[in-house]
């Protein structure tokens, strides 16, 4: 059984509520009893083996997975209620799209808009969903091209830059959404490994603002060492172990925690 989180240890309301999370593909479970927390502001490293449902469970927050068990709460709000007899209960299309404003997430593959600047990619949605004016989304798009270290780029267009450059863009385009929580998906798997360090850096920039909740599903296991305030490990669609990462990664209390987290050392 997974454990209980600590964030009902420490009895705070957490962010996000993963409840009894069960999924299946087709007839074949991926998923099951999964118990899970995000507190306002927490940093969560998410590590575990290939295919033991870290992406799936991402996704469902951000709306592109239902589970066909259980229940997610996001703010104090339902977000999918899975009822015994299969029916889901979804939140209503108006909560729906404030969750989805309230999350950022950036995968593997960075989508950013090819035909559009660096600068028109981090404008667009401030203006299109904030309803920001067209000055106030390049002020802000500036800014934080700047904190990602691309304000020279600002005129280029995505195919102009290196792979780690189109990272860093895709994260300035979601933090610049001010969401309450960011989803990273193992963001540096598809890079150059010298490209890694400077897309790990931003990360680390924008784990600096404290009220900003993280959910990080990575292979960099140093990394997550060093900015999450929790470390979860997954395998077999279920949750090992969790805990902070000291606990983890020098005392890992299950053989399955240490046989993965031995292939690292
Ligand atoms: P991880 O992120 O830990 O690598 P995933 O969440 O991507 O794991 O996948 C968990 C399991 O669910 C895997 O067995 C994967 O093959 C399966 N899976 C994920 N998405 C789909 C899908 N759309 N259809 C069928 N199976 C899927």
């Amino acid at each position: 059984m997974p454990r209980t989180s600590d964030a009902s240890l420490l009895n705070q309301e957490p962010y996000v509520k993963y409840r009894n999370i069960g999924m299946k593909f087709g007839d074949t479970e991926v998923m099951k009893g999964i118990n899970f927390d995000i507190l306002s502001g927490e940093k969560v490293a998410m590590i575990g083996p290939s295919g033991s449902g870290k992406t799936t469970l991402a996704r469902m927050l951000m709306t592109l997975e239902k589970p066909t068990e259980g229940t997610i709460e996001i703010g104090g709000k339902l977000l999918w209620h899975r009822r015994a007899n299969g029916k889901l209960v979804d939140a209503n299309l108006k909560h729906l799209r404030q969750v989805r404003g309230q999350i950022g997430m950036v995968f593997q593959q960075y989508n950013l808009f090819p035909h559009m600047t660096i600068l028109r990619n981090v404008m667009e949605a401030q203006v299109h969903v904030l309803g920001l004016t067209k000055k106030e989304a390049e002020d802000r798009a500036r800014k934080i091209l700047k904190k990602v270290g691309l304000e020279h780029k600002c005129d280029a267009y995505p195919a102009q830059l290196s792979g780690g450059q189109q990272q860093r863009v895709a994260m300035a385009r979601a933090v610049v959404m001010k969401p309450k929580i960011m989803l990273f998906d193992e963001v540096t798997s598809a890079l150059d490994p010298e490209l890694v360090g400077e897309v790990l850096e931003v990360i680390r920039e924008i784990a600096e603002e404290d009220e900003m909740a993280m959910l990080l599903i990575t292979h960099e296991m140093a990394f997550a060492r060093d900015i999450a305030d929790r470390v979860v490990f997954m395998a077999d669609g279920q949750i090992i172990e969790q805990g902070p990462p000291e606990q983890i990664f020098n005392y890992p209390q299950h053989q399955r925690t240490k046989n993965f987290l031995s292939r690292f050392s």
